[in-house]
């Protein structure tokens, strides 16, 4: 089937018993057996639910993936990926990471005893050189959040092969619309299904993918386990917001490389990162493994914190908030909200400062949008 197709259609049918075009909510906890040790292949909703499983083979099916596994979020899926490694375990993270993902990797997973060190994975040379006896994964996310960094997937996934590494990718910002990590050698991909997957500022989910039954099984194992399930109504929104994801991804894109140009040439601005943008460092790679650059930007003024502060605090149409990935414009300060616990040193460390902008370009109108950030950039 092509993307496209798959992306709308996913592989549910329409419901045997009324030809309802939507599949059902089947917004149950618990399932009737038929007799002892017969049902009919689900028995509680938190080891399984067809809802559920609809959404899961959908996502695998864009992804081009065979198992999804889904999550109450995105943080429960990165969480249950920890949960494959044990005491003693070291993983190779790229070192701008969302900040809830170095919450949990420094805050929590450090206390059972799973070390943790930080490349900048742009230099896919550095990943080879963290290695170390106990390392068991590599942990990359492109682009990153908030500076948009790019690692070059295949060049990681060849030293993750070579040195039998778990590889995992979230690509929450990218899409399987533009990037499809699997083809470049994950073991994983993750997304946090809240942003652009569902697509509608609606939800909070998340969801891993893969190919390795191995892994599919250790992951099932654990969502059942601990019990971090999306709901059934989560589900469903999911697969609703789902079935547009092509078309909105195209519109994001298109919306965003304007405005990325607008700020380029903006006479307040000093820096804009775009990886669809030839200034990006990464744009070669970047071009070569996406077939778009999604809706992200982040960028900084000129006059840093307090010149930034004063363009977020007066834009009008664009909405001051912490997420992304939803079809409204969503302007976010990092430094104080999104990557709030994030040490001041280690941001400046990675080239994050605290007057760091990130735009979450939505569908509107592009004219609109360009037409109140220059309202907001004259008060600045
Ligand atoms: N991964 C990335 C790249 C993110 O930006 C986020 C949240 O912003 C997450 C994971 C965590 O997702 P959630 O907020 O759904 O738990």
């Amino acid at each position: 089937m092509d993307f496209e197709t798959d992306v709308v259609r996913g592989r549910s049918k329409p419901d045997p018993t009324t030809g309802a075009i939507i599949p059902p909510v089947y917004q149950t906890a618990t399932y009737v057996l038929e007799e002892i040790g017969r049902d009919k292949g689900f028995d509680y909703t938190r080891s399984s639910n067809p809802t559920r499983q609809d959404l899961e083979e959908h996502i695998a099916a864009i992804e081009g993936g065979r198992f999804a596994v889904s999550f109450s979020s995105g943080m429960a899926s990165s969480d249950s990926c920890m949960k494959l490694l044990k005491q003693g375990d070291h993983v190779i993270s790229c070192d701008d990471v969302y900040g809830g993902t170095s919450r949990l990797f420094n805050k929590l997973m450090t206390n059972y005893g799973i070390e943790f060190t930080y490349v900048d994975s742009q230099d896919a040379s550095k990943v080879e050189e963290a290695i170390r006896p106990e390392t068991k994964m590599v942990w990359i996310e492109t682009p990153t959040n908030p500076l948009l960094k790019v690692t070059d997937l295949e060049a990681v996934g060849k030293i993750a092969e070579e040195n039998s590494l778990l590889y995992v990718v979230d690509t929450t910002f990218a899409t399987p619309v533009f990037l499809r990590p699997l083809e470049f050698g994950a073991d994983i991909v993750l997304h946090s299904t809240t942003k652009y997957l569902s697509g509608h500022n609606q939800l909070i989910g998340g969801v891993v993918v893969t190919n390795r039954e191995d892994l599919y099984e250790s992951l099932k194992f654990i969502q059942k386990s601990v019990g971090a399930v999306s709901s059934p109504f989560d589900c469903w929104l999911t697969i609703l917001g789902l079935k547009t994801l092509h078309v909105r991804m195209e519109r994001h894109w298109e919306n965003a490389e304007k405005i990325a140009a607008y700020l380029e040439s903006h006479p307040k601005v000093e820096r804009v990162t775009y990886p669809g943008l030839e200034s990006h460092p990464m744009h070669e790679v970047a071009k070569a493994q996406m077939s778009g650059f999604s809706g992200m930007i982040s960028f900084e003024l000129k006059g840093g914190l307090e010149a930034g502060k004063k363009l977020m605090n007066s834009v009008e149409l664009c909405l001051l908030a912490e997420s992304l990935g939803a079809v409204e414009t969503m302007i976010t300060h990092p430094a104080t909200m999104t990557h709030a616990e994030v040490p001041r040193e280690e941001r400046l460390a990675r080239g994050f400062g605290d007057g760091l902008v990130r735009l979450s370009v939505g569908i509107e109108n592009v004219d609109d949008l360009i037409a109140d950030l220059d309202q907001a950039f004259d008060k600045v």
